[in-house]
């Protein structure tokens, strides 16, 4: 079994059986495929006897959105493995328990995490998660600071970075995220109402200069390795406990990218609220557990990072006067720059997501669309001169 080929149920029992300890040796096993099958295949395997389960996901050589196909490379089941076992390691707990990996064949034997539910899901269901911010800011400080210049050795880093060149993931965000929702790309989606919105987007010429700047940081800012695709569908989630998943995407790029990408998702999220939430009291309610857990998990964030500088930093350079608060303030921005265009591209280019796009009310969808236009815009373009994360919670409050 050993050649890669996209392995079947059947096969999916036959290599989780060989996970020492794992599986009692008496009992069936049951396997099932629960993956949505455009990039990967998701196995989930169970005895129920023992009560036992694991997940096998595999990487497929082909990437698969709308009837289109285009082939992508298997490599990435290799990257996500590795930066699991990176965070793992970093911040353990808040990762799946990795049981095998195999390049070869592009899978991932994982811990079953269907005791949580994908926070996306569980945000739309009305689930309130008062461990999130804690969570989510212990994972973003550990795994940005100890795999940048200032929390590890800088001449391994450099082969670390080279062993997490991602280019066919990378060049996928650079597209979809940094290029064509500016543009009249073939790949764009969205509603015919927001015409009008849209050639505004396409139009603004302050809003593509400072995309162009965001998008080079992106190209070119090696800081830290990133998860790279640390949206709402990437996390796993329960009251008590936060499991961050699927980081194929990960390469080494500015740490702004992956706090961007957490609060953007959650700033799409309230953006809806007058879909998700039934009434006004409600949706006070909602909005303002939102805005707080933004808030919390930038200063959680901004509070570890500095403490980890402080105790476990590794560069003596770095204790330079003022540079710890040059560097922290250049984060901010960048988060809040690549907060808006994680935004912008969910309601306008290929890749959308269900907190908007399942409001059936036309009337209403496109109320929260403008929403998240008119908060991603502003935050794109007042990113460079931002000093808090207070100045992105007053733009999103005056949007909604
Ligand atoms: P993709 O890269 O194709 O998006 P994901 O890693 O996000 O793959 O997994 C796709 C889906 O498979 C998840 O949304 C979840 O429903 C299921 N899944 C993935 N990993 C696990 C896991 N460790 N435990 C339980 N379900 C999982
Ligand atoms: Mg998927
Ligand atoms: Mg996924
Ligand atoms: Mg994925």
């Amino acid at each position: 079994m050993s050649k890669y080929h996209p392995l079947t149920e059947k096969e999916a029992i036959q290599i989780a059986r060989t996970i020492p300890d794992f599986f009692a040796a008496e009992g069936e096993l049951a396997s099932r495929e629960i993956g949505d099958g455009n990039l990967n295949l998701v196995f989930h395997v169970s005895q129920p006897s023992s009560g036992r389960s694991l997940i096998v996901k595999q990487a497929l050589p082909y990437a698969k959105v709308v009837g289109e196909s285009w082939p992508l490379t298997l490599d990435r089941a290799r990257i996500e493995s590795e930066a699991l076992l990176i965070q793992d390691r970093l911040a353990h707990g808040l990762v799946p328990k990795i049981y095998h990996t195999d390049n070869e064949l592009a899978l991932t034997i994982m811990e079953d995490l269907s005791s949580h539910v994908i926070m996306r899901q569980g945000l739309m269901e009305g689930g309130v998660y008062p461990k999130f911010a804690d969570d989510i800011s212990d994972f973003l400080a550990k795994t940005l600071f100890f795999t940048s210049d200032l929390g590890m050795n800088q001449q391994e880093k450099k082969l670390l970075v080279r062993s997490f060149a991602n280019p066919e993931l990378c060049k996928i965000t650079e597209d979809l995220i940094f290029d064509h929702p500016y543009t009249n790309a073939d790949t764009n989606s969205f509603d015919p109402h927001l015409q009008e919105d849209v050639d505004q987007l396409w139009s603004d010429t302050a809003l593509h200069l400072e995309v162009a700047i965001l998008r080079e940081k992106f190209l070119t800012h090696a800081q830290a390795l990133l998860h790279g695709d640390l949206h709402t569908g990437s996390i796993f989630i329960t009251p008590e406990s936060t499991k961050v998943i699927d980081p194929e995407f990960a390469y080494f790029g500015p740490m702004g990218f992956d706090i961007g990408a957490v609060l953007a998702n959650l700033l799409l999220h309230f953006a809806a609220q007058e879909h998700w939430s039934a009434d006004e009291a409600t949706r006070q309610t909602r909005r303002q557990y939102l805005i707080q857990t933004i808030r919390d998990i930038w200063e959680s964030f901004e509070r570890k990072f500095r403490t980890l500088w402080n105790e476990q930093g590794v560069d003596r350079v770095a204790n330079a006067p003022g540079y710890q608060e040059d560097y922290v303030q250049r984060l901010l921005r960048d988060t809040i720059g690549f907060t808006g265009a994680k935004m912008v591209r969910r309601i306008v280019g290929l890749a959308h997501v269900a907190d908007i796009d399942r409001i059936p009310d036309p009337a209403v969808r496109a109320k929260a669309q403008r929403i998240v236009l008119a908060i991603g815009t502003k935050l794109i373009k007042s990113n460079r001169n931002a000093t808090s994360i207070e100045q992105l919670i007053d733009i999103a409050e005056a949007a909604s």
